[in-house]
């Protein structure tokens, strides 16, 4: 079984409650970065994303 990767919004910006799962890397990062942009305004590198908000699940 593969892994995916998960972003659960909730635990980095509290009240809301998107969540991203994805087996592939890419994707849930882009899917990531285009919530962050469009929902709390703000740009989050990839890196970022992968060092501090997703999680293997
Ligand atoms: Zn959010």
């Amino acid at each position: 079984m593969m892994d995916a990767h998960k972003l659960d919004c909730e635990a980095a910006e509290s009240d809301c409650r998107f969540i991203v799962q994805s087996e592939d890397e890419g994707e849930a990062i882009k899917l990531a970065r285009t919530h962050m942009h469009e929902v709390h305004g703000r740009e989050v590198g990839d890196d970022e994303l992968r060092e501090e908000y997703l999680q293997v699940v």
